[in-house]
């Protein structure tokens, strides 16, 4: 089963960053359900998180700026430093940044990535958020425990939303 797995993985991949394949342009069994299971799949692979332990950890789901940049997808993208989340200053550990990658029409979030300690922990939760076609707007207005690393996407999430929105949510 492991062996068909890494199969199927390596047919879906694509020499374009962030895009696989899947059915009969593979040169897989021409099959509706095999079609049907490898673009699922496909799908899967964009909401699979990564970590990078190193310290600050580098962590992320979904695509990257530059993947999206490079599909031609018309993004918007909002950052927010570390250094400003409470948690992290409390400890001295201010060294990262959140960074959201969202669709400008739709205001659906593509790709989240975080530098900060416990990044992988961060991100581990929007995996499912992405899958369910989670808006920047929905994340903006979500509530986290404080003090804690994650209140730094939210942050982030926050810039997207117009000036007088953001100033409401932040004071309110
Ligand atoms: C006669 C026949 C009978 C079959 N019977 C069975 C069967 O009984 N059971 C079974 O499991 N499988 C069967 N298959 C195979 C099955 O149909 C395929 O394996 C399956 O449809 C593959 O899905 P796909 O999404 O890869 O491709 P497709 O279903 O072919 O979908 C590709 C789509 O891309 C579109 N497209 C192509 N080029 C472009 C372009 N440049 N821009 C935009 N869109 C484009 C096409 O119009 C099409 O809608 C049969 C196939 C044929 C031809």
């Amino acid at each position: 089963m492991e062996e068909v797995d890494r199969d199927l993985l390596d047919r879906t991949r694509t020499s374009v960053a962030g895009v696989w394949a899947a059915g009969d342009v593979t040169g897989l069994a021409q099959l509706s359900p095999l079609a049907d299971f490898m673009g699922r799949l496909a799908a899967d692979l964009t909401t699979i998180p990564t970590a990078v332990f190193t310290d600050p950890e580098l962590a992320g789901v979904g695509l990257t700026e530059e993947e999206v940049r490079t599909r031609g997808l018309d993004v918007e993208v909002v950052s927010y430093p570390l250094a400003v989340v409470q948690r992290a200053f409390y400890i001295d550990a201010t060294r990262g940044l959140f960074k959201l990658v969202y669709e400008r029409g739709s205001r659906r979030i593509l790709g989240i990535h975080v530098v900060s300690r416990s990044a992988g922990d961060v991100v581990q939760g929007y995996t499912l958020a992405l899958r369910h076609g989670v808006t920047v707007d929905e994340i903006a207005a979500s509530h986290n425990a404080f003090p804690t690393f994650g209140e730094g996407v939210k942050y982030a999430a926050q810039r997207a939303l117009p000036v007088e929105a953001n100033g409401a949510l932040i004071l309110g």
